[in-house]
């Protein structure tokens, strides 16, 4: 099963990619995440794609097509994978439909997340996100058991230096302008499903659930 969750910053994608993780058994391939590894390290692949996060901008097609081949061509992602973040320029799913087409494989469903623009920027500013395993909180709406520290490993909780309201706002008008077209290019194809993401973490995930397992949109 290839999965790929569409939808702006602070949609819920990560959330959401968790749990279906967990319930499906699938590889998790997220391209934010493994970006901001690279960046930690200090490696090549870091120092390339640091400026670009920072200011909000997207890393230059050829560098995130590199990472999801490598990553979708692993043992791992034999049984299945979830794509969070990535594609988002119609030219990487270009690319990722040329990728699949090599490994003989195919997408079987796209989720659009849509939120309300408001929402969006209360949700990114009062992100937190464990340094060590990546897992996603919010101090208000989904608050870990213990201030600043991870449930599911212990590790200590940050605040991404993309998720300044300034960076935000750069980050929509970047989601508006190269991400958004995907969702006619996937609907196109009959693959998009949209759910409404301005509800309950659950609520939305029995949706994108029931979605998966009727394949219905
Ligand atoms: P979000 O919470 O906005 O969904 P991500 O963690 O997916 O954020 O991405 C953070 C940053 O990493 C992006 O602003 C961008 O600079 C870079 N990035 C992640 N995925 C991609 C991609 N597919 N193409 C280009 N840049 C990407
Ligand atoms: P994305 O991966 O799409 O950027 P995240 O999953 O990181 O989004 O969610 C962004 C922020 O919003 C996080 O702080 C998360 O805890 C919170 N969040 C996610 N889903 C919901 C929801 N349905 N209602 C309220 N807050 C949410
Ligand atoms: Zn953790």
């Amino acid at each position: 099963m290839l999965i790929i969750l569409l939808g702006p910053p602070g949609a819920g994608k990560g959330t959401q990619a968790e749990r279906l993780v967990k319930q499906y058994n699938l590889a998790y391939i997220a391209t934010g995440d493994i970006l901001r590894a690279a960046v930690k390290s200090g490696s090549p692949l870091g120092k390339q794609a640091k400026t670009f996060m920072e200011q909000g901008q997207l890393v230059p097609d050829e560098v995130v097509v590199g990472i999801v081949r490598e990553r979708l061509t692993a043992p791992d992602c034999a049984a299945g994978a979830i794509l969070d973040g990535f594609p988002r320029t119609v030219a990487q799913a270009q690319a990722l439909d040329q990728v699949l087409e090599e490994i003989g494989t195919k997408i079987d469903r796209v989720i659009h997340i849509e939120v309300d623009e408001e929402e969006l920027i209360t949700r990114l500013t009062g992100r937190r996100v464990c340094r060590e395993c990546a897992a996603t909180y919010h101090i208000k709406f989904n608050p870990p058991k213990v201030r600043n520290v991870c449930d599911q490993c212990g590790g200590e909780l940050y605040q991404r230096e993309d998720d300044s309201l300034s960076t935000v706002q750069e980050r929509l008008v970047v989601y508006n302008k190269q991400t958004a077209p995907l969702i006619d290019y996937y609907n196109r194809e009959g693959l998009l499903t949209v759910i409404d993401g301005n509800r309950e973490i659950e609520q939305i995930f029995s949706q994108i659930s029931s979605a998966l397992e009727t394949g219905s949109s």
